[in-house]
């Protein structure tokens, strides 16, 4: 025995004595020992023992099998082979049972020469490198969730160039990192619809917080995708920004689930409109009717014949408003943002609702004065009065009083997710209904969640009041308890100061002129009515019944007139075609096209041609003679 020289050796061979086997490596920090091709210990230094848990004299005859991980044999034996081989060293990692634990340890190997130079055996120093195996293993893993990541990844510098794509992001885009690189392609300014939006994120993610949005993008292949964008920003150990992380992802099939909804759903509260707007016309039919039977009973007293059709003309116009109304409602999806008066909105659309509301449902409007207006979307907006309201009706079966409010707010009283110094309109809308349990307060905005009969409700109608505020960057509140009725708040962003509603038109007279006027119409009603209001004031009328006398008289004579008043739609030659005439006889002339029916296609052709001043059927007589004294003034 030779254990207080730190060395053992076992009976093997006789060879060496373990000292010698182990020379100066005997008292190094680093793990020594010597075993045979069979893999038994011939000795060991102490740091070895002690990473085992053994007496340096407890090691001799062990064997290392009962030590190693049993995946890792093979890599002795590749050792073993490597060994008796020029130049007789080896090198691996290999995972060895400690009392901590299994260990990763690196080993280098050396041959071990009996006196006859025979190979017997190796000396394997090593290190526990376990530590860096595991921070190896899990920068592995690292990279791998981000280069596998179902979603597309982009690492750019604190200045936004790229440094980093992923997989997905190459998959998506078609563009690898070498050839943003090469195109010098500002990833990040990507999708923003211009370059305002693109600073706001820009400032937004310079400051430290996180972007989050939706934007939309063009592929290679021209196809329109949406993506969910996120973007944050990484920092160095002084805390200092130095990369951006962007994640997107394709959400286009959520988008066009969420667009089908809409409309789906707008078809529903459709069908519990038309019920409302029967009912108006209706009434607007009978006073129709009632005046003029009057005035036709009464034709010698002039006074009440006027008095009789004035209140027709007002029973049109009202009925006119209500069919612009049912138009806009019914439109397709086209998303628009203008700016909209809410109180005139709630004002109308409830007026409206109101009429199918069961009596004992009593209503209370309170509008803020001198509301700035909103930029919305004027069909959506619709939408979240009609929901909000449908279901504060089917809150109150007993009866109730539904109140409706407007207010600006501004600083405080802004709802915490949307603090950005942006003054908002609060639309609230108080039932004094059944209210709600937390636990369907909990989920009213799930899409199909509904506590209504089969046939009554859909569970859509919050869920679609949801996302349209979203989308107008507001967001919606409730308070409700169980038969303490409910309320809800809707925030939605003011418009800033710069916006102007279309200025209204004033009731009233309108100013004549003595130009020279051609009337082009196929509807001889609307020919005469214009003929006379406009020869009342001044203006030299001369008018054609349809679009090839039209051409005719601007191409004998095209200088004779100062101004076409021409519809579109008329058999024969279209209006476009005469316009088309105008342009090549006179193209000075001046040119109102009024119209019924502007579909998208003829405006589009209309504006091609050059042509920029449209007035829609019906319209009223004073904004016709304001348009028309306009346009000649401009001449
Ligand atoms: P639906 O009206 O088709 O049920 P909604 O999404 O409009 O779907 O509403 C979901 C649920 O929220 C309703 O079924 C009802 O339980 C609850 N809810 C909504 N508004 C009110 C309200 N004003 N008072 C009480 N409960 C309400
Ligand atoms: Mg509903």
């Amino acid at each position: 025995m030779h254990a207080e020289s730190g060395v053992v050796a076992g009976e093997v061979k006789n060879l060496l004595p373990p000292e010698e086997l182990l020379g100066a490596w005997a008292s190094s920090a680093a793990l020594v020992y010597c075993r045979d091709w069979e893999g038994r210990i011939l000795a060991g230094n102490q740091t070895f023992a002690r990473k085992f848990g053994f007496a340096v004299g407890d090691l001799a005859e062990r064997s290392v099998t009962t030590l190693l991980h049993q995946d890792d044999a093979s890599a002795i034996q590749n050792a073993n082979a490597d060994l008796v081989r020029e130049p007789h060293c080896a090198a691996f990692e290999s995972r060895w049972l400690t009392p901590q634990g299994w260990r990763w340890i690196a080993w280098e190997e050396t041959v071990l020469l009996d006196p006859e130079k025979r190979p017997y055996g190796a000396r394997s120093v090593g290190h526990d490198i376990t530590r860096q195996h595991l921070a190896e293993e899990r920068n592995f893993k690292l990279s791998g969730a981000v280069e596998q990541s179902p979603v597309a990844i982009v690492i750019t510098d604190a200045l936004g160039n790229v440094q980093y794509v992923n997989a997905k992001f190459t998959e998506a885009t078609g563009y690898t990192l070498e050839h943003l690189l090469d195109d010098d392609v500002c990833v990040l300014r990507e999708g923003h619809p211009d370059e305002h939006s693109y600073q706001q994120f820009w400032e937004t993610v310079q400051s430290g917080r996180e972007w989050r949005g939706e934007l939309m993008r063009e592929r290679p292949d021209g196809k329109k995708v949406w993506e969910s964008v996120q973007v944050s920003c990484m920092r160095n150990p002084q805390g200092a920004i130095s990369n951006f992380l962007c994640m997107r992802e394709d959400i286009t099939s959520r988008r066009t689930l969420e667009d089908q909804l809409r409309q789906a759903q707008k078809m529903e509260s459709l069908g519990t409109l038309a019920g409302g707007i029967a009912h108006d016309f209706n009434n607007i039919i009978a006073v129709m009717n009632g005046y003029a039977e009057f005035a036709m009973l009464n034709p010698g007293d002039t006074a009440l014949v006027a008095k009789c059709m004035r209140e027709i003309q007002k029973a049109t116009q009202r009925a006119s408003a209500l069919v612009r109304q049912i138009l806009t409602f019914s439109r397709k999806a086209d998303v628009k943002f203008a700016p909209v008066d809410l109180n005139q909105l709630v004002r109308e659309l409830v007026s409206l609702l109101a009429e199918t509301f069961p009596r004992n449902i009593s209503f209370n409007y309170s509008f803020a004065e001198n509301l700035p207006p909103l930029l919305a979307d004027h069909n959506q907006l619709h939408q979240v009065i009609l929901n909000l309201c449908l279901n504060a009706r089917d809150a109150m079966a007993a009866g109730g009083t539904l109140s409706i409010s407007t207010t600006q707010v501004a600083g405080a009283a802004v709802p915490s997710s949307l603090v950005n110094g942006r003054p908002y309109a609060c639309l609230a809308f108080t039932d004094t209904g059944t209210g709600m349990s937390a636990e369907v307060r909990a989920r009213i905005f799930e899409p199909f969640f509904t506590t209504k009969a089969v046939n009554k409700g859909t569970g859509l109608g919050l869920a679609v009041v949801y996302g349209i505020v979203t989308s107008h960057e507001g967001t919606i509140e409730v308070e409700s308890d169980l038969g303490q009725g409910t309320t809800f708040k809707v925030y939605l962003p003011l418009a800033e100061n710069s916006v102007a509603l279309p200025a209204l038109l004033k009731q009233g007279d309108f100013p004549g002129g003595t130009e020279s006027v051609l009337i082009v119409d196929d509807e001889a009603p609307l020919r005469y009515l214009l003929e006379a209001a406009l020869t009342r004031k001044g203006y030299k009328i001369e008018s054609a019944s349809d679009g090839l006398e039209a051409i005719d008289r601007i191409a004998t004579n095209p200088h004779r007139y100062d101004i076409v008043l021409l519809d579109l739609n008329m058999p024969g030659a279209s209006g476009i075609d005469v316009y088309k005439v105008i342009k090549v006889a006179n193209p000075e002339l001046p040119v109102l096209i009024i119209t019924g029916h502007l579909t998208p296609e003829a405006r589009a052709e209309c504006e091609r041609l050059g042509q920029k001043h449209f007035l829609k059927k019906p319209y009223a007589l004073d904004e016709l003679g304001r348009i028309l004294r306009t346009l000649l003034a401009r001449e």
